[in-house]
């Protein structure tokens, strides 16, 4: 769907042709039903669960992260950490998909040149390209200081990437990846330390078809089994300069803002936490569990969990708090503490039940353990917390 020409041919159509994505605040109940029905397939096959992206583009979620003059529905965060929870209810690998993809996409709102914002993000709000980050690598997890992928100049005022992605969600069904690559070398005194990400990085946005890019999804994940997360490489890759995001150097800048914009990966794990509760009740109720003040105790403890993860989402969200960078880490933190906390009393409810190989909780467990290792890891959201107090 992408073409490798698109960054360097102006052949966007103009603005007011656009048709507008549909309204996307709240997920139809056809669509959470759509969006469901592959969810378990995909985790028992670890294939890509291509249905629920068909369902993801069509639907107008994907246009939710942009504003209407690109052909987006302007959600702000809180409506985005919304969708975000509702698809994860009963899809938490599309749930991660479209994160990514709404990141990429605001990225490009507030880094791109007038130029790049024409050219991809009515095509991103529309849902004819899903996007992707490629970050991560085999040797620079979790703060991306150590990275291998190099992006050179060349005498036509380009650049050529060359290195190696792991752990890229939408591996091989995105159609634009945003890359992190390492422009110049580290001068660790050029910046500040922002705890993620290091000196002399930059971004680009490179289209899937891109001779020299190749994705591939033989990584075998234990949760999120059908968000294609896989690796991407970049072999001698050669891209225009107008496909650099941001400034050269400046991508440890561009990550650290992320944090304020009150979007949350918490909001994915608030999705499964309630998915485990509804399933406890569900459970509960066709067992005659409920008469037993025991069990509707438990359940008013996991609820009583689930409504404070979602609390501390929301606040990220609405971006009240007096530093909303602070609120959105602290959620990431609580919430996917709490879907964990959730799943493993669910699954105790549920008894011999729930230790059925194909009950949905053991996807819920896998997939919610998943949220803590996603960027920034539960352990680098303390560590960014702190930081400062240690300066
Ligand atoms: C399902 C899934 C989807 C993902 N999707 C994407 C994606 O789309 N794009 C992408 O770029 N990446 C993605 N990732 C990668 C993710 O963003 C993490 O950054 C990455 O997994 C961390 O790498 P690591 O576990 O190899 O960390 P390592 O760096 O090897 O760290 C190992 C452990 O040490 C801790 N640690 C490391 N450094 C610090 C520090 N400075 N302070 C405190 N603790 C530290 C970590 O928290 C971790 O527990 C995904 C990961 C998963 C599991």
């Amino acid at each position: 769907m992408a073409s490798a020409d698109s960054l360097t041919v102006p052949a966007a159509p103009a603005l007011t042709d656009l048709p507008p994505a549909p309204p996307a605040t709240g997920l139809t109940a056809p669509v959470r039903k759509l969006l469901a029905a592959h969810a378990q397939d995909a985790d028992e096959s670890g294939e890509p669960d291509r249905p629920a992206l068909a369902v993801l583009r069509e639907s107008g979620l994907l246009g939710l992260a942009l504003p209407h003059e690109y052909g987006g529905t302007d959600a702000d965060a809180e409506g985005l950490n919304t969708a975000v929870e509702q698809v994860a209810q009963v899809n938490a690998s599309a749930a991660i998909m479209l994160f990514q993809h709404y990141a990429v996409s605001r990225r490009i709102l507030e880094h791109g040149s007038p130029a790049l914002r024409r050219r991809l993000l009515p095509r991103l709000a529309r849902g004819e390209w899903l996007a992707a980050s490629a970050w991560s690598e085999t040797g620079a997890g979790a703060n991306k200081k150590q990275l291998s992928t190099t992006a050179r100049r060349t005498p036509d005022g380009g650049w050529v990437l060359n290195g190696a992605k792991s752990f890229t969600t939408s591996a091989g069904l995105a159609d634009i990846y945003l890359v992190l690559a390492q422009t110049e070398e580290p001068a660790p005194d050029a910046a500040p330390d922002t705890g993620y990400g290091a000196a002399g990085q930059t971004f680009f946005l490179i289209p899937a078809d891109t001779p020299g890019l190749v994705p591939d999804t033989s990584l075998r994940l234990t949760g999120m089994r059908g968000s294609a997360t896989g690796f991407v490489s970049v072999h001698d890759c050669h891209v225009h300069d107008t496909a650099r995001l941001g400034e050269v150097g400046t991508a440890a800048s561009i990550i650290a803002g992320v944090r304020d914009s009150g979007a949350t990966l918490g909001a994915v794990s608030v999705g499964l936490a309630q998915a485990a509760l509804d399933l406890a009740h569900r459970h509960a109720e066709r067992r005659g569990l409920l008469a037993q003040q025991a069990v509707r105790h438990r359940l008013v403890d996991i609820a009583g969990e689930v409504e404070a993860a979602r609390a501390i989402v929301e606040r990220a969200g609405r971006r009240t708090a007096p530093d909303p960078g602070i609120a959105t880490l602290h959620s990431k933190l609580v919430a996917s503490s709490a879907a964990e906390r959730v799943v493993n009393a669910v699954e105790r409810m549920l008894g011999s039940a729930g230790y059925v190989a194909s009950n949905e909780i053991n996807r819920y467990g896998r997939d919610a353990r998943a949220v803590a290792l996603m960027g920034p890891t539960n352990d680098l959201c303390k560590e960014l917390v702190s930081l400062t107090w240690n300066r």
